[in-house]
């Protein structure tokens, strides 16, 4: 491992901060058509075990969340990137 790199470990609150937003304040960014929306502008079908979150511009998957008895996998495609609000200190 070069000098310059740490392992997972050290982005732990980092993570975690990125984490404990308020989700409908995040805003994001669609890979297909660029159009950038907060979360609660986009339309989501929820069809257990999947929920699909499409762009409410074009249309285009964002993201789908599987949810398990065992956890949720986050299937990110569609986003170009994700921005959320860092809390005020
Ligand atoms: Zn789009």
């Amino acid at each position: 491992m070069a000098p310059d790199h740490v392992d997972g470990n050290a982005i732990a609150g980092l993570l975690a901060e990125v984490l404990a937003v308020e989700p409908t304040t995040t805003v994001t960014v669609c890979h297909s058509c660029g159009d950038e929306a907060v979360l609660a502008q986009s339309t989501v079908v929820m069809n257990v075990p999947d929920t699909t979150v499409r762009c409410s511009a074009c249309g285009d998957v964002l993201f789908v969340i599987v949810t398990t008895d065992t956890e949720h996998t986050l299937i990110v495609s569609g986003l170009r990137l994700l921005r959320m609000p860092r809390p005020t200190p």
